[in-house]
């Protein structure tokens, strides 16, 4: 990650992303060090807790409650985050395009095509709830 004020390297634990919140219109989002918060940003956060996974989800689902005046700001901002929070291997994914990669989707077998819905539970069959 670089800071979006004096292009040094910051890392997620020196990290502040701030912005300019009036009424339900935000800007100017910026991504740098403590000291290079723009004194005219009215809102932060800390990038060591934005780096949470919920709390990462929570800063970038919370903006859909606002009008973002340049939303490239903050697109660019949850993509400088996201390889602290999400591994880019993740199984599903990486089963995913390993299947595309051969035109196949994971779990149905090549040359079949996939079942339209799996089969409801029958009614009044004990369901195992998930923990
Ligand atoms: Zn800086």
């Amino acid at each position: 990650m670089v800071c979006d004020r004096c292009g040094k390297a910051l890392v997620p634990l020196e990290g502040i992303v701030s912005w300019t919140r009036d009424g339900t219109d935000e800007r100017s989002f910026a991504l740098t060090h403590a000291p290079c918060v723009p004194a005219e940003a009215s809102q932060r956060e800390e990038v060591r807790r934005l780096v949470w996974p919920n709390e990462f989800l929570r800063f970038a689902t919370d903006r859909f409650s606002y009008r973002i005046a340049d939303p490239d700001e903050v697109r660019a901002i949850v993509w400088a985050l996201s390889p602290f929070v999400v591994r880019h291997d993740n199984p599903a994914e990486m089963d995913g395009m390993r299947a595309a990669s051969f035109g196949a989707i994971p779990g149905v077998k090549p040359g079949t095509e996939q079942t339209a819905t799996p089969a409801a539970p029958k009614e009044g069959a004990e369901v195992e709830a998930g923990k």
